[in-house]
């Protein structure tokens, strides 16, 4: 419905605007992107600069590496990229492929030894999910740049989220909820021991 007032000017009725809610479920939200803990937010914010040595310091990603797998939150290491458990998960068992290399973007895995591996590496942590923490369904996810939504903008990493049917619910609650160290570390080792187990499966 419009209206026109004295000037013949036409005033939309807002009412007869599009919905604004959808009733989409937005998973990947930015504010609920709070990825691996520490200190993340000088290093990235407005900085975006891939292959740039003097981030890779203050690399949340490249710091896990430096560590133990319990320090580092790491699942599983490859020759190329690795696992990583999510500090901050979507949902329970949310872990994260990256690349070794400290690159920003899917486009800068030139190799193709490095982003075959990048991929069996998202096979396996789905299959040790499945063998693990039995899901029903899977979100996959790659935020590219801040504007994309990354938290950690200047390291690559691919988001595993394990979904279970009617798990929507809690979704808001549970990414707003810190995990417990010790749960998540009894995840991490679960999912290790299962990913040492059946890595060969994928030629890792
Ligand atoms: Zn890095």
């Amino acid at each position: 419905m419009s209206s026109n007032d004295s000037d013949g000017i036409r005033i939309d009725d807002p009412h007869n605007f599009p919905p604004q809610e959808d009733h989409y479920e937005r998973l990947w939200t930015p504010q609920r992107m709070s990825y691996v803990l520490r200190d993340k937010s000088e290093e990235d914010r407005g900085n975006n600069n891939q292959n740039d040595s003097a981030n890779t310091k203050s690399c949340p990603f490249c710091d896990a590496l430096t560590k133990t797998d319990e320090d580092g939150l790491i699942v599983w290491r490859g020759k190329n990229v690795f696992i990583i458990m999510n500090l901050y998960p979507y949902n329970s068992g949310h872990v994260m492929v990256c690349p070794k290399e400290h690159v920003a973007m899917l486009t800068d895995l030139h190799d193709d030894v490095v982003i075959l591996e990048f991929e069996k590496a998202t096979q396996l942590a789905m299959t040790v999910m499945r063998n693990v923490s039995r899901p029903d369904g899977f979100n996959l996810g790659v935020n590219q740049g801040e504007a994309g939504g990354a938290g950690v903008a200047t390291h690559l990493h691919q988001h595993i989220v394990p979904r279970w049917n009617g798990d929507s619910n809690f979704m808001p609650i549970v990414a707003q909820t810190r995990t417990m160290p010790i749960l998540l570390e009894n995840q991490r080792v679960a999912y290790a021991q299962e990913a040492a187990r059946i890595a060969n499966e994928f030629g890792l």
